[in-house]
């Protein structure tokens, strides 16, 4: 919608602290750059809950324990925001991210754009600080493309994309066509209920999928 559009605030890169001569790249954080699930899972467990790997919908994995019927998603999305508000700091790194976004560092500018609620900010931001990721942070919701496609058009340079999601990854095809997409899905229990989709390459491995940037970005 035109509304929607037009509230959409794009920040620039220079603000971002971001040279507009580079190749950008804009990663994820859930199931791209950290294991979500695993930390999500742990803090479910740690209030009584627990959370299965059945399908690829976050909220109908959550259960009490022993029960056949998944939370209230009402309930689910609390324990969600919950996480995002106390407990997101905790999660792991996706095996061989940081290196790969360390190889990556003197080719392009990285920027991380994350569907996380608002209050996830400081802690997300100091995640990313401790495992030397990339420290450019921007939180946002909703399919991607759009944003992607305002900050790509700021630079003359070629882009890529890496998110776990098609329909981001579909969003920023669609807005920003000659930005570079990829798939990765990093939890193991994930991957093979992840859909995948011929528009987007899969890699899983990061230190192909470091390569793979590389090659589409030069
Ligand atoms: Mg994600």
């Amino acid at each position: 919608m035109a509304e929607a559009s037009a509230k959409l605030s794009v920040p620039t890169l220079e603000s971002l602290g971001l040279a507009r001569d580079r190749p950008l790249v804009i990663v994820d954080v859930d199931e791209v750059l950290g294991l979500f699930m695993k930390g999500f899972g742990a803090f479910v467990a740690e209030r009584g809950y627990e959370l299965r790997f059945e399908r690829f919908a976050l909220f109908q994995n959550l259960f009490q324990p022993g029960a056949s019927e998944h939370l209230d998603i009402v309930e689910g999305r609390k324990l969600f925001d919950e996480f995002f508000r106390t407990g997101c700091g905790e999660i792991e790194p996706a095996p061989g991210a940081v290196a790969a976004l360390r190889r990556l560092k003197p080719r392009a500018e990285l920027l991380i754009l994350s569907n996380a609620p608002a209050e996830a900010e400081r802690l997300r931001g100091e995640w990313l600080k401790r495992h030397g990721l990339p420290p450019v942070l921007i939180l946002s919701s909703g399919p991607k493309g759009p944003i992607t496609a305002g900050l790509v058009a700021q630079t003359n340079a070629k882009s890529a994309f890496i998110d776990d999601l098609l329909p981001n990854l579909d969003s920023v095809a669609e807005h920003s066509p000659r930005t570079a997409t990829f798939q990765h899905v990093a939890d193991l229990r994930l991957r093979p209920l992840a859909p995948r989709s011929e528009r987007h390459p899969r890699i899983d491995d990061w230190r192909e999928l470091g390569e793979a940037i590389e090659a589409a970005i030069s």
